[in-house]
């Protein structure tokens, strides 16, 4: 899956994550997803790198990061 998408896409420092669910409310096309008490990316090839989850999570645990 991962290997399709050409484009950024988050990754949550599980260390940092606090599970506030910020990350959930604010992203415009519902990339994450809370399981375990922590910010999962669930849907990373629907990243539009608009950047409002990294901008918001209170404890910076989210970065884009290039594709592989
Ligand atoms: S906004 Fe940050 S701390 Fe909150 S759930 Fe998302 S990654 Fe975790
Ligand atoms: S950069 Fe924007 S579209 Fe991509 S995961 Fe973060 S909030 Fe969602």
């Amino acid at each position: 899956m991962m290997a399709s998408i050409d484009h950024k896409f988050p990754k949550v420092d599980k260390e940092k994550c606090t599970g506030c669910g910020t990350c959930v409310s604010v992203c415009p096309q519902n990339v994450f997803e809370l399981k375990d008490g922590k910010s999962h990316v669930a849907r990373p090839e629907d990243c539009v790198e608009c950047m409002s989850c990294v901008e918001n999570c209170p404890v910076g645990a989210i970065k884009l990061v290039e594709p592989r």
